[in-house]
C-alpha cells in the first residue's frame, strides 16, 4: 500500500499546534511580543520547510513542541519562547546568528547561539577530545551567563527523547545515555523535578527495555488496590483538615519507574517488597507569611491518626534544599502496618518543586513575597544563585589552564550534581557545598586568604582538624594563623575546585620561588670554581643528582636537602668527567672515506683483583668496553658493572660505598656488547633503508632490535646494537650522523 501525504490535513495541523502554543503564551505578552513570536514561527517554519523528522512528521512539529514544553513545563516567557521556535533554524538551516541578531534582537540570538552545538568543522580544539565534550562545554558555559539556555536545551532534549522510537538504535543509546549522564542532572539541579523524572524514565525504556515494562505492568496490575487503600487512608485526614478550616488538595503520587528500578537495584529486592510505591502529598492554599505554620499544623493533624516515624522527618520548609525544594516530609505507619511517605507544603511550594526555578521568578513578579516578616524565598535564589557562581568559577579555572573539554566534564559532574551540605558562618549565613566537603574547602570559599591561613575550626564548640568533613547545619569558624601555609598534603583533604585551583597556584608560585633561589646559590657556589652554570652542566647535574626536572634540584637546594657539601662533591665528579672527555676528544681525526678498521680483540674485565670473579654486566646502563666502570655486589646476582655515569651510581656510591668493587676491562678475545641507539631525524622516503644499510652492510654490526616512529614529519628510532667496544660505536654513530636527515643519536640507557 503506498503512503501518501495529505498536504492540506498537515499544514492544518501544524497551523492548530502553534495556535495552541500561541494562546498559552498569549497572558505573559509585553508589547512586541505578539509580532516577535508570530515572526519566529515564521522564520522557523519557512527555514525548515520540505524536512520531515525521522519520523516522517514535518520539521516544524519539533521546534513547536520544543517551545510548547518551555511555556508549559518551564514556564519562561516570550523570548524565550521565540528562542525556542529558532532553536534549530542556525544549526540545521543556512541562516547564521547574525542574521537572528538582526531580526530578533540581542536577547533572542543570545539564547538561540547558546543551544547552537559547534560546527562539526570547527576543529580549534585539541583532537583528544570528544565534539560532543565540546558541545556540552560550551553549553554548559553558556549557562552560566543566562540560565534559560540550558532550559530550552532540556526543552529540545525531552522532545527528542519522548520522540526516540524512530531513531536507530545506535542514536537511541548515544541520545538516551546522553541524557542520563548530564541532562537529567541539570533537570534535578534546577528543580524541574517532573522532566528529570520523565527523562530518567524514558532512559530507562529505551536501555532497559524489559525491566522497565515489568515494572510499568505490575504498576498497572496494583493500581486499582493501591488506590482504595490511598482512598481510605487519606479520608480521615481531609476530613480533619476541612474541619480546620484548610483548603487543600490532598492524593497519591506514584513513584517513578526510574526510581523504583533503582530502589530494587540498590537494595536488591523484589517490585513486590517496595513499600513506598507512592507518596500521599497534601497540597495547602496558604498565605505567604503563615506557610510554615500552616504546614505544622498540618503534620500534627496526619500524626493525630497515623503514628510517624520520627527518624524519617524532613524539614525542607526551614532549610530547603539548594535547588529551591521546600517540603516536609513524614513517614507514617498505616492501618495495615506498612509505611507511607506524606508530603506536607503549600501551593507555591509544591510549583516550585515541580518547575523548579522558573516557578520561583513567577512567584517574585507577583511579588508574592511582600509580605512583612518574612522572605520566602532567601535560601532558594541563594542557592541557585550560589550554584550558578561556581559554574562561573570552574569557567575561569576552565579559561585559566586550558582544561580540555572532557576534564571540563568530570569536573562539572563531580562539583555541580552531587548532594550538598548546608552549613553556617559564625554570624548565621548560609553556605552551600558540596556533600564531602572538608572545614579546608570551607575556608577557601570564604576566601583564598582564609584557605591558606587555616589551622582548623571551631565546630559547634568543638576543635576539630583541616580535613574535619562538614555535616548539615555546622556553624563553622574558621582558625587561623599567620604561619600556616599550604602544602601538597592539602589536595587530599579538598574536595571543591576552587579550593584545589588555589592550592595548587599557591604551590607552583612556592616552587618558582625556592627554584630561583636554589639556583641562585647555585650559580655563586660554581662560580668559586669558575664553573658556569650551562645546557652541559645541567645536563650532568640531573644525572648525578638523579632527578629528570632541574628546578626540582634547585628547589632542593634551596631547602637544604641538596647540602653545599654535596654540591661540592658534586663539582669534583664533573671536573673529573670534563677532563676525560678532553682526552676522547683528542684521537677521532679519522678520515671519513678510509674504511672502517675492524675491531680490535676488546677488553673484558677484571674485577677485583682476579680475572676469574664472576660477574654480569648491569641491565640500567649496558656498560660496554671503554667505558669507566666499576662493580657492585649484589645480593642475588654476584657483581655487576655499571658505567660510572650510570643514571644508579651516585645512589649506589653514596649508600653502599662498603659494596662496590674495582673493574678495569682487560684485553680478551672479541665479545660483542648490546648497547641502544636513540636516533633522531627528519622523515623521508629511504631514511630506514639507509640506515640499516649503513649498520649491517658496512659496519658488519648484527642488529638485535629495531623500532621506529614518525610523528609529524619527525622520525624516531631505538635500535639495539651488538658492538665491540667504544671507539667501534664511535665510528658506527660518525657513519651513521653523515646520513641525509638524521638529527642525532644517543647512546640510551635503559
Ligand atoms: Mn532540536
Amino acid at each position: 500500500m503506498e503512503e501518501t501525504i495529505d498536504i492540506a490535513a498537515e499544514n492544518k495541523e501544524i497551523v492548530r499546534r502553534y495556535r495552541r502554543l500561541y494562546r498559552q503564551i498569549r497572558p505573559y505578552f509585553q508589547q512586541g511580543d505578539a509580532k516577535l513570536i508570530r515572526k519566529a514561527f515564521n522564520t522557523a517554519l519557512n527555514a525548515h520547510k520540505d524536512v520531515r523528522r525521522k519520523s516522517g512528521e514535518p520539521y516544524i512539529f519539533h521546534p513547536i513542541a520544543v517551545a510548547q514544553i518551555v511555556v508549559e513545563e518551564i514556564n519562561l516567557g516570550p523570548t524565550a519562547v521565540a528562542a525556542a521556535l529558532l532553536h534549530d533554524v542556525v544549526e540545521d538551516t543556512d541562516t547564521n546568528i547574525q542574521e537572528i541578531e538582526s531580526s530578533f534582537g540581542e536577547n533572542v540570538a543570545r539564547l538561540v547561539d547558546g543551544v547552537t552545538k559547534l560546527p562539526k568543522s570547527e576543529k580549534d580544539f585539541s583532537s583528544n577530545t570528544s565534539q560532543q565534550a565540546e558541545n556540552f562545554r560550551k553549553m554548559l558555559l553558556a549557562m552560566s551567563d543566562d540560565v534559560r539556555i540550558i532550559m530550552i536545551k532540556l526543552a529540545d532534549r525531552l522532545h527528542n527523547m519522548r520522540t526516540l522510537e524512530s531513531m536507530s538504535r545506535k542514536q537511541q543509546l548515544k541520545i538516551a545515555s546522553e541524557t542520563m549522564y548530564i541532562y537529567a542532572p541539570i533537570a534535578h539541579r534546577l528543580g524541574l523535578y517532573k522532566i528529570k523524572s520523565e527523562l530518567e524514565d524514558l532512559y530507562l525504556k529505551y536501555t532497559h527495555e524489559s525491566v522497565y515494562r515489568e515494572i510499568a505492568y505490575k504498576l498497572r496490575r496494583t493500581r486499582v488496590q493501591r488506590d482504595k487503600f490511598i482512598k481510605e487512608f487519606i479520608t480521615p485526614i481531609e476530613k480533619a483538615l476541612g474541619e480546620h478550616g484548610f483548603v487543600a488538595s490532598i492524593f497519591g503520587r506514584p513513584k517513578s519507574i526510574y526510581s523504583i528500578y533503582n530502589k530494587m537495584r540498590k537494595q536488591n529486592i523484589p517490585f513486590e517488597e517496595i513499600y513506598d510505591l507512592f507518596a500521599i502529598r497534601i497540597v495547602l492554599e496558604s498565605e505567604s507569611y503563615r506557610e510554615k505554620s500552616d504546614c505544622w499544623r498540618v503534620y500534627s493533624l496526619v500524626t493525630d491518626f497515623y503514628r510517624p516515624n520520627t527518624d524519617r522527618l524532613r524539614d525542607w520548609i526551614s532549610t530547603p534544599r539548594s535547588n529551591g525544594y521546600e517540603s516536609l516530609h513524614t513517614t507514617v505507619m498505616g492501618n495495615d502496618g506498612k509505611w507511607v511517605e506524606v508530603q506536607i507544603r503549600t501551593r507555591r511550594m509544591d510549583e516550585i518543586a515541580e518547575k523548579g526555578y522558573a516557578a520561583h521568578w513567577k512567584y517574585k513578579e507577583q511579588n508574592f513575597s511582600q509580605k512583612p516578616g518574612r522572605k520566602p524565598f532567601q535560601s532558594h535564589e541563594a542557592g541557585l544563585d550560589a550554584w550558578l557562581k561556581m559554574v562561573r568559577e570552574l569557567r575561569e579555572t576552565n579559561e585559566k589552564n586550558g582544561m580540555d573539554a572532557l576534564e571540563f566534564i568530570n569536573e562539572f559532574r563531580s562539583n555541580f550534581f552531587n548532594e550538598e551540605v548546608f552549613v553556617f558562618t559564625p554570624k548565621g549565613d548560609l553556605k552551600t557545598l558540596p556533600l564531602g566537603a572538608t572545614t579546608l574547602d570551607f575556608a577557601f570559599d570564604i576566601h583564598s586568604e582564609v584557605g591558606y591561613q587555616c589551622l582548623g575550626a571551631k565546630i559547634n564548640q568543638k576543635l576539630v582538624p583541616i580535613n574535619y568533613t562538614l555535616h548539615n547545619g555546622d556553624q563553622v569558624e574558621i582558625i587561623t594563623s599567620k604561619k600556616q601555609k599550604p602544602n601538597a598534603d592539602w589536595l587530599k583533604f579538598v574536595i571543591t575546585t576552587k579550593a584545589r585551583t588555589k592550592i595548587n597556584d599557591y604551590l607552583k608560585n612556592e616552587v618558582k620561588v625556592f627554584a630561583q633561589k636554589g639556583k641562585d646559590i647555585l650559580i655563586k657556589k660554581l662560580k668559586k670554581y669558575d664553573i658556569e652554570l650551562d645546557n652541559d652542566l645541567i645536563h650532568h647535574l640531573r644525572i648525578y643528582f638523579q632527578n629528570k626536572n632541574v628546578n626540582n634540584i634547585y628547589v632542593n637546594i634551596a631547602k637544604n636537602i641538596i647540602s653545599l657539601h654535596q654540591i661540592v662533591t658534586f663539582k669534583t665528579w664533573f671536573k673529573n668527567k670534563d677532563k676525560e672527555r678532553e682526552k676522547e676528544k683528542k684521537p677521532q681525526k679519522t678520515d671519513e672515506n678510509a674504511p672502517i678498521p675492524t675491531p680490535k680483540p676488546v677488553d673484558t674485565l677484571v674485577v677485583g683483583d682476579t680475572i676469574n670473579l664472576l660477574y654480569e654486566l648491569a641491565p640500567c646502563c649496558n656498560p660496554i668496553p671503554g667505558d669507566d666502570i666499576f662493580g657492585f655486589t649484589t645480593i642475588k646476582n654476584g657483581i655487576r658493572i655499571h658505567r660510572t655515569d650510570c643514571p644508579n651510581a651516585t645512589s649506589m656510591l653514596s649508600k653502599y660505598g662498603h659494596r662496590v668493587v674495582k673493574a678495569i676491562w682487560k684485553s680478551q678475545e672479541t665479545t660483542s656488547f648490546l648497547v641502544d641507539l636513540k636516533v633522531v631525524g627528519t622523515d623521508r622516503i629511504g631514511l630506514v633503508r639507509d640506515l640499516t644499510r649503513v649498520i649491517s652492510s658496512n659496519l658488519k654490526i648484527n642488529i638485535a632490535s629495531l623500532n621506529f616512529n614518525t610523528h609529524e614529519g619527525i622520525f624516531e628510532g631505538l635500535i639495539g646494537l651488538y658492538v665491540h667496544d667504544v671507539s667501534h660505536l664511535e665510528n658506527l654513530r660518525k657513519k651513521m650522523a653523515k646520513i641525509e636527515g638524521i638529527v642525532s643519536i644517543e647512546r640510551e640507557d635503559k
